[in-house]
């Protein structure tokens, strides 16, 4: 069963699905969110149980919420309300996960100073294909 926590562990929860592989989002706000382009995986929003902290969410405009830390800060989930999954930052994951990075996406919106490099990796330039979207 994956689990893992925010930096400081007052939020911790446990996946009870398995997860779908890691995506690596290059747009403006998830750079702006995590500090970097973040690799997300995603499983069922009812799977994921939280233990401790309810985590605080930040809502702008129509976009989805993206839960975070309220003593750490650690940003942990992107919460889209029509999608059945939750897609949860796959740093704050207890390792070893066993998981692989799948693709990246939002390439057209990565920063000039990132290298991304030819790994063979599926790039889009924008949103994720429906199949990357789907949680297994
Ligand atoms: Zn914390
Ligand atoms: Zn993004």
């Amino acid at each position: 069963m994956a689990a893992g926590q925010c930096l400081c562990g007052a939020i911790r929860y446990r996946v009870h699905a398995p997860l779908r592989d890691a995506v690596i989002c290059h747009c403006v706000d998830c750079r702006r969110w995590h500090g970097s382009s973040p690799a997300m995986v995603a499983a069922p929003r009812e799977s994921v149980e939280i233990i401790g902290d309810e985590p605080a969410w930040y809502t702008e405009d129509d976009k989805p919420r993206r839960g975070f830390c309220g003593r750490c800060g650690s940003s942990l989930f992107w919460d889209a309300p029509e999608r059945p999954s939750l897609t949860i930052a796959a740093g704050t994951l207890d390792t070893p996960t066993g998981l692989r990075t799948e693709a990246r996406i939002f390439t057209a919106h990565a920063g000039d100073y990132e290298l991304i490099p030819d790994d063979g990796l599926p790039q889009h330039p924008y949103q994720a294909p429906p199949d990357i979207v789907a949680t297994p």
